[in-house]
């Protein structure tokens, strides 16, 4: 059988450059979800980068990006130079920004930084230490030359700022994120479970299905991960702002221990930001790139991303090429020995039967496993054991294929609900070996449930395609 990539693909897409070809061109490269960054869109731009995906493929899930709290500088005009060992004073409000003065966006900022504090403008760029708090103001020392431009970022490392869960902006593309029946929303700098229930609570106004994935990009993110993984469904380790907030040498063990987290709750965890960076403007990444794709995948993340590279690079299919043939490459030297474990909670049927089915794929010569999933549960269980065959989930809707996108090793594809199990697990067969993913005389796993659709799962069964179907025909009596 053609090995199949399984890690997922997240390519951020601009409404620049979403031509249907194009977009056909990355799916076949191997795209799995598109990302939508709002922080460079309107729902109008980003409504024809939807309509677009559609036409293409209904089978792409697709994930808004919202902007979170954050804090911009404001009222510069003229950009204000600043040389290093100089004071600048730092103000909220309406002034006007200018030589020696800071305005930002942010009400509470000097109450909120401490004396000490690190205060870091665009992404890094410029870096000042507040040493004064006076009044409404506080005095910073710059610490490197350069120029503050307008509504750029500001990160103050390790200090948890009383920001709001979301801005005015985000609400508005959650509503019509929920409005359009899109799939996930990943929500920026979620800090506690606070954040998280912020989204849900419009979701649920709503009356929406949409999934909510947890941006982890500052310190109290990754300090609350756990009660964070109690409300999200995901979440994705959004490393370009991580790497401000926190020292860049740390990156990687916290990635590593974020991944460990999701694995063990059994959800799906994207790794983020200058995966194939210098692709944006070359056709080759660097060996340091390519080591950072692999490492993501033998980490046992499920999914890894794309943005300037696919969004405005000179190279985007040939990223996502690339990166599809690093993961093929990687999953079949992953050493069994470095996964990760799975704990299952006490009499939890569902993780038995994933572990078990994972077990037999991992130890007897099974092609795939399948399985009928109506919430995409099951499917994303036996995703969290890491199969190294590939799990063929069969879905009664398309949001829940759409869901499965996320998932390592996951292949879904819709199914008409049926009376019984064995209508279904024929049905399910026939198409596999109909497409031409599975041959009649191979041994897979089926992993079902006996109760029909919704009853949980119950069973599962090893033996040949043709046994499976042809014992359908005779429990049926057909
Ligand atoms: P952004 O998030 O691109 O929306 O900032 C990703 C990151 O910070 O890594
Ligand atoms: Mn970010």
């Amino acid at each position: 059988m053609k090995r199949i990539k399984h890690t997922k693909i997240v390519a951020t897409i601009s409404d620049k450059n979403c031509q249907p070809d194009f977009l056909r061109a990355l799916l076949d490269a191997g795209m799995n979800v598109v990302r939508i960054n709002t922080a460079h869109q309107t729902t109008d731009s980003a409504m024809q980068i939807i309509n677009n995906v559609r036409s293409v493929c209904d089978s792409l899930a697709i994930l808004v990006d919202t902007k979170g709290p954050e804090i911009r500088t404001k009222n510069i005009g003229e950009p204000i130079k600043i040389s290093k060992g100089e004071k600048i004073t730092i103000k909220c409000g309406d002034d006007q920004s200018g030589e020696g003065m800071l305005v930002v966006d942010y009400s509470n900022f000097v109450r909120d930084i401490p004396v000490g504090s690190s205060v870091l403008i665009d992404d890094g760029e410029l870096e000042m230490t507040i040493v004064e708090k006076i009044g409404d103001r506080l005095i910073a020392l710059v610490g490197n030359d350069g120029f503050i431009k307008n509504k750029k970022s500001i990160n103050v490392p390790g200090i948890s700022l009383h920001l709001p869960s979301l801005t005015e902006k985000d609400r508005q593309f959650i509503m019509w994120a929920a409005a359009n029946d899109l799939d996930f929303i990943a929500h920026s700098f979620v800090r506690n479970k606070e954040d998280v229930l912020a989204v849900q609570e419009i979701l649920d106004e709503e009356n929406s299905k949409i999934k909510i994935i947890a941006k982890i990009e500052n310190t109290d993110g990754v300090k609350n991960i756990d009660e964070i993984l109690d409300y999200a469904y995901g979440i994705m380790v959004a490393r370009g702002d991580l790497g401000i907030e926190i020292a860049a040498e740390k990156i990687p063990a916290i990635q590593r221990k974020l991944i460990r987290k999701c694995v063990e709750r059994k959800k799906p965890v994207i790794i983020a930001t200058q995966m194939l960076h210098t692709m944006i403007s070359n056709p080759r990444p660097t060996r340091a790139e390519v080591s950072d794709v692999a490492t993501a995948i033998y980490d046992r993340t499920d999914a890894v991303m794309l943005s300037g590279e696919t969004a405005y690079g000179q190279y985007p299919v040939e990223a996502v090429q690339l990166m599809s043939r690093v993961a093929i490459e990687v999953e079949s030297s992953k050493d069994k020995r470095n996964d990760l474990p799975v704990p299952r909670l006490e009499n939890e049927v569902s993780a038995f039967l994933a572990e078990a089915a994972v077990m037999s794929a991992n130890e007897l010569k099974v092609a795939a496993i399948i399985t009928d999933t109506l919430t995409g549960k099951i499917a994303r269980y036996i995703s969290a054991f890491r199969s190294p065959r590939p799990v063929f989930a069969k879905c009664h809707t398309g949001r829940v294929k759409r869901e499965l996108a996320l998932s390592y090793g996951v292949f879904a594809s819709e199914i008409k609900a049926k009376k019984n199990k064995y209508k279904l697990v024929e049905t399910s067969l026939l198409d596999l070996v109909e497409r031409g993913f599975i041959n009649e005389d191979e041994t897979v796993v089926y992993v079902g449930g006996n109760f029909g659709v919704g009853g949980g799962t119950s069973f599962i069964e090893i033996a040949s395609v043709a046994q499976m179907m042809h014992q359908k025909k005779e429990k049926s009596g057909k």
